[in-house]
């Protein structure tokens, strides 16, 4: 089956489907961009999913493409047509292309240009993500070496590439960024989370230093209704290698143990037992949109 890409409006087969060599997003990573869960067929927590896309896209000074609704059949109808039972749906939408006249120009496009949206939809392996939660991961710590409006989602993810491709290098399934104090701002990819010996579970407040995820989001929900104590607090990589368990959160790992970090086995070196808990409870409380 040929997987099917959503472009300005048009579902294409994917050999079909491409976006112009002056498009923004291509050459200065001018866009933003959205990745949701998909279980059953069905995309879990869209509304905060388009609310974050909204804020990204004012945050640079662009508006809304299309209406929450209709995006939202934007992303079902992508999904359904991929087939995708157990995956993820992702949105890119850049400011757009400049101007042939002028060939790259750093300067925004004329008003009214139209922005680029596309959409893509993929399954991933059951078996796969079991292992990893199954096995945990290891963590590779790495100077935060990117720029300072990390709560924008923006496909401008260098940094993180080059971060993930250091970790794999050494075995880690994820890089943990380290700010100038020595402190953990968040994953390459995921939020950075610890439990501390009194079993309180920390995480860095959400500033311009992070991306607000709605994995944490939802955990922080998961949190209150179970009564579990959260302390919003940036905390530094020898506390997280002494902690009882750590984990990262996003929308496809959800909640996934870390068992070691730089080379130093977390707690006893296995996925901690909040963690695996936090896990199969999350779906209880994240909202599970319709086919
Ligand atoms: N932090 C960064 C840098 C991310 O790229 C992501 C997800 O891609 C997250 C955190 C987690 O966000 P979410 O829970 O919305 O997937």
């Amino acid at each position: 089956m040929s997987r099917i890409v959503y472009v300005n409006g048009r579902y294409l087969p994917h050999a079909e489907a491409g976006v112009g060599v002056l498009d923004r997003g291509f050459l200065f990573g001018d866009a933003v961009y959205e990745v949701c869960e998909v279980r059953g067929g069905r995309i879990i927590d869209e509304a905060p999913h388009v609310t974050r896309l909204g804020r990204s896209l004012a945050e640079i000074g662009m508006e809304i493409p299309m209406t929450p609704a209709a995006l939202g059949r934007v992303l079902r109808e992508t999904v359904r047509r991929n087939r995708v039972d157990l995956g993820m749906v992702f949105l890119q939408v850049s400011r757009g292309e400049c101007a042939r006249s002028k060939g790259r120009d750093f300067y925004f496009p004329e008003e009214g240009t139209p922005p680029t949206l596309v959409c893509t939809a993929r399954n991933v392996s059951r078996t796969t993500i079991e292992k990893r939660w199954g096995a945990g991961i290891a963590v590779k710590t790495i100077p935060d070496n990117r720029w300072g409006r990390c709560d924008i989602k923006t496909s401008m993810l260098l940094a993180a590439c080059l971060a993930k491709e250091e970790a794999k290098a050494d075995g880690a399934g994820e890089a943990w960024f380290v700010d100038a104090e020595g402190k953990v701002t968040e994953g390459a990819s995921s939020n950075a989370w610890i439990v501390d010996k009194e079993g309180r579970l920390v995480t860095r407040p959400a500033g311009r230093d992070i991306l607000r995820g709605t994995a944490r989001m939802r955990l922080i929900d998961v949190l209150k209704r179970e009564k579990l104590e959260l302390v919003e607090r940036a905390f530094t990589v020898e506390e997280a290698q002494s902690a009882r368990e750590a984990f990262v959160t996003s929308a496809t790992a959800i909640v996934l143990p870390v068992v070691k970090i730089d080379g130093r086995p977390i707690g006893n070196g296995a996925p901690g037992a909040l963690s695996e808990r936090l896990r199969a409870i999350f779906h209880e409380i994240a909202v599970v949109g319709e086919r």
